[in-house]
């Protein structure tokens, strides 16, 4: 026998694992997860009925067929363009990427962005090109142009509002990109919750663009539910890489009956999106830090020079856990992403960055 060293794609050897902190009880503000759980008790009374109410003897729908239906009414999604449903939207980016994992074909996003683009790509042997952003964080149109141009990629990501930085790019661009791009454009609106704005409704415009969603950040990430809309030419043929039952049962009745209830969730996004400028406002008020513009439920900080990780783990000894984004891409350096938690976890954060940042001044 040979080691598995022998036998493993050395690719995949040169990797380091997703890094996901393990903590205690801690204030957790730092994978813009929402606050809130069900609030009322009837409400969640109702719930665990629906869901104790699955056979879970048998295999799920595959296709999901209420889940789908109230999801196509609440997105308003155009009679002609489909629906693929993700156990999460990380699994609808592993599958596009997959169906397009031509020897040669290349991936492109701008940078910094959302980190699983890149990583899924590298899993699928594919060559991932990174255009940066400008210094405040816009569409470097001239480069994303040039760039375009030179690698031809079969998939473009833009996460719009973009993760980490908050901002969403002028519509124009996202078009002007997708105009220049001959393969596909898929812009992923993980944040529509709290960006409030959306291209479903231009699905079908231009035949290369998809729209990517999730549940997750609405208040539903325990239940990874994830979905992809646009034109069947592109989605018929990603769904033929779909594990047959990859949205299980007990998740298709939970999302059904979360969507009955969505003013709920709603509400609590209105909540969010009142503190996340309330938040915003507290930290710029703190000496040397910089708060950029979020249309998310997350505000990127830039900190005095070398201070991010001190700061980090100050937070954290108070018992606050955020993100550390110094380090992770050169645009990052001396940056910190919170997410928007609740009154009372926003307090906290502000009052205890504060403290912080006059320690290490
Ligand atoms: C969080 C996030 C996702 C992943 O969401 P899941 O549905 O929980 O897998 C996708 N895209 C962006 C930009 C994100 O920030």
């Amino acid at each position: 026998m040979s080691p598995a060293s022998d036998w493993i794609r050395p690719d995949i050897q040169a990797l380091a694992a997703y890094h996901v902190p393990e903590v205690g009880e801690v204030v957790k503000l730092d994978a813009m997860e929402n606050p809130y759980t069900w609030p009322d008790e009837d409400i969640r009374a109702e719930w665990a009925a629906r869901v104790a109410g699955v056979g879970v003897n048998r295999y799920p729908d595959p296709r999901a067929t209420e889940l789908v239906a109230s999801l196509r009414e609440h997105t308003g999604l155009p009679e002609d363009q489909a629906l693929l449903l993700g156990n999460g939207s990380d699994e609808l980016i592993q599958l596009v990427t997959l169906a397009l994992a031509r020897p040669g074909a290349k991936v492109l996003a701008p940078e910094p962005t959302f980190v699983m683009y890149r990583m899924i790509a590298t899993f699928c042997g594919l060559e991932f090109v990174g255009v940066p952003l400008t210094a405040d964080f816009g569409l470097d149109m001239p480069a994303m142009e040039a760039a375009i141009e030179a690698h031809d990629p079969a998939v473009i990501w833009l996460a719009w509002p973009n993760n980490p930085t908050g901002n969403a790019w002028p519509r124009a661009e996202v078009h002007r990109v997708a105009d220049v791009a001959r393969g596909l454009v898929v812009v992923d609106e993980a944040y529509q919750p709290f960006a409030q704005d959306s291209f479903i409704g231009e699905l079908g415009d231009r035949d290369n663009v998809v729209v990517l969603r999730t549940l997750s950040k609405l208040g539903l990430a325990g239940l990874r539910l994830g979905f992809l809309a646009g034109p069947t030419a592109w989605l018929g043929e990603i769904d033929k890489l779909r594990l047959p039952y990859n949205v299980n049962a007990l998740t298709q009745a939970g999302a059904a009956f979360a969507l009955e209830h969505f003013d709920r969730l709603d509400r609590q996004a209105t909540e969010i999106r009142r503190e996340r400028d309330a938040l915003a406002a507290a930290l710029a008020a703190l000496p040397g830090v910089t708060v950029y513009p979020s249309a998310a439920n997350f505000i990127l900080l830039r900190v005095p020079a070398g201070s991010a990780r001190r700061l980090f783990e100050g937070l954290l000894a108070e018992g606050i856990l955020i993100k550390c984004l110094d380090g992770a891409h050169p645009a990052l350096a001396d940056c910190l992403r919170v997410t928007v938690g609740t009154p009372t976890e926003n307090a906290l954060l502000a009052e205890a960055l504060k403290r912080q940042v006059s320690a290490v001044a």
